[in-house]
């Protein structure tokens, strides 16, 4: 799980009253939404299992409210691509909440490959992978630890609708390039560079975007 450090702007957020009116809640659920957050501007979707934030210009944070880890991913958009720093928990559609942001093609990089941050990674095309095993390893996806994430205790609120608990794995994802630190990602307009930040995993990475001040780092 993370949280935002970046602050900007304006918008109230609160749960869907669905949430707040569930009998036998987690305690970690009574604490949401996260003060801090309320002072970010709320972008509206579709899917009620996200919500959005746009913590500074041109910047979108998915978070991922209903789960215990309260993921967050961010699509970091420029004038010719996008990235996708991060893809959640793959219960609901991370895909298509980024076609709602942008229209520019998406790359994906995970912050580390954690099961929490590339359970949408199946979804898209172009997926930039550590050159480490442990890597490999967890693009071949998994059941136990997805399982893992949905029992009662870890769920805040409703899964979404039509959300096949049974079936819900990390799925497996391709590799399609790979990235090393000092990696510079030209997104038009918009430079993100990639810092190894090994750690919390072998693969863990940060992005920075230094002409706009802005350090996205995962767990890390
Ligand atoms: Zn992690």
């Amino acid at each position: 799980m993370h949280q935002l450090t970046v602050s900007l702007a304006i918008c109230l957020t609160m749960l869907p009253s669905s949430v707040s009116a569930q009998s036998s809640i987690p305690s970690w659920c009574h604490t949401l939404p996260r003060p801090e957050y309320k002072s970010l501007a709320r972008v509206a979707t579709s899917d009620p299992w996200f919500e959005v934030y746009k913590p500074a210009s041109n910047v979108f944070a998915i978070y991922e409210p209903h789960q215990a880890e309260e993921v967050i991913s961010y699509l970091i958009v420029g004038n010719k691509r996008a990235l996708l720093f991060d893809t959640g928990m793959g219960i609901s559609d991370i895909e298509k909440v980024t076609s709602e942001l942008t229209n520019l093609p998406i790359i994906v990089l995970n912050s580390h490959t954690h099961d929490d941050h590339v359970g949408g990674n199946w979804e898209f095309s172009s997926i930039y992978g550590v050159d480490t095993d442990f890597t490999r390893k967890n693009a071949l996806g998994s059941r136990e630890d997805a399982q893992a994430e949905i029992t009662p205790d870890q769920i805040c609120g409703s899964l979404p609708n039509g959300f096949d608990a049974k079936a819900y794995t990390t799925r497996p994802w391709r590799i399609t390039a790979y990235t090393h630190d000092g990696d510079r990602f030209d997104l038009g307009g918009r430079t993100i560079e990639v810092i190894a930040t090994p750690g919390h995993t072998p693969d863990a990475i940060s992005l920075i975007d230094r002409a706009n001040g802005l350090l996205f780092t995962g767990d890390t």
